[in-house]
């Protein structure tokens, strides 16, 4: 059986992550239920407002089933906004962060006057040539934690995408483009936890 990938559908753009996911033959489903959460494999968590998602998933009462979805070992991917809920801290006193990936994050960390920029970087395990990334008010990763890997840095070394086990996040947005590598660089590593 195909794994099922689940993307959080709270708020955000979590429809281009389907649309992206489905070009590359993925099975997928929108979670806004714990009984939905336990109906899926891997869970991408989407691009959007952070505080906004965070009042929803408490709303909802997914907090703790998200921390365990990801403690259980499964793959999660958060983009942005998403790579802010994942962090253990940030910066800012709001949100409060879910605390599965070990970073300290910085909201809208690139500053009002690069606020959204484009860039082409270099990504660990992305195979193919330069990514074109898109960046909207995105979040700085400042601190990583010792089991935590950069897989693609900006030219004055910030990290704008990292692993930690089954934990994948990108500071940028590859739902809204066409090039899907990203997706399928994390449905690689969901693949590879179904084969366990
Ligand atoms: N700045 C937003 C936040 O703090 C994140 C932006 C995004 O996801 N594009 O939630």
């Amino acid at each position: 059986m195909n794994p099922i990938v689940g993307v959080l559908a709270l708020q955000g753009d979590f429809q281009e992550h389907i649309a992206s996911l489905r070009r590359l033959g993925a099975d997928t489903r929108e979670v806004r239920t714990e009984a939905q959460l336990a109906a899926v494999d891997s869970l991408v968590v989407p691009g959007g407002e952070s505080t906004s998602m965070a009042k929803l998933m408490d709303i909802y009462g997914l907090r703790e089933p998200l921390v365990a979805f990801a403690r259980s070992g499964k793959p999660v991917w958060g983009t942005c906004a998403g790579l802010i809920l994942l962090a253990s801290r940030l910066q800012e006193q709001r949100p409060e962060p879910l605390g599965i990936m070990d970073t300290v994050v910085q909201r809208n960390g690139f500053g009002r006057q690069v606020d959204s920029f484009e860039t082409d970087l270099d990504i660990a395990g992305v195979a193919g040539g330069p990514y074109h990334a898109i960046f909207i008010r995105a979040p700085k990763i400042v601190e990583i934690g010792p089991s935590v890997e950069a897989l693609a840095t900006l030219e004055d070394g910030t990290i704008v995408a990292a692993r930690e086990r089954n934990v994948l996040v990108t500071a940028f947005h590859p739902e809204l483009t066409t090039d899907d590598r990203v997706h399928g660089f994390f449905l690689a590593m969901a693949a590879e936890v179904a084969a366990r």
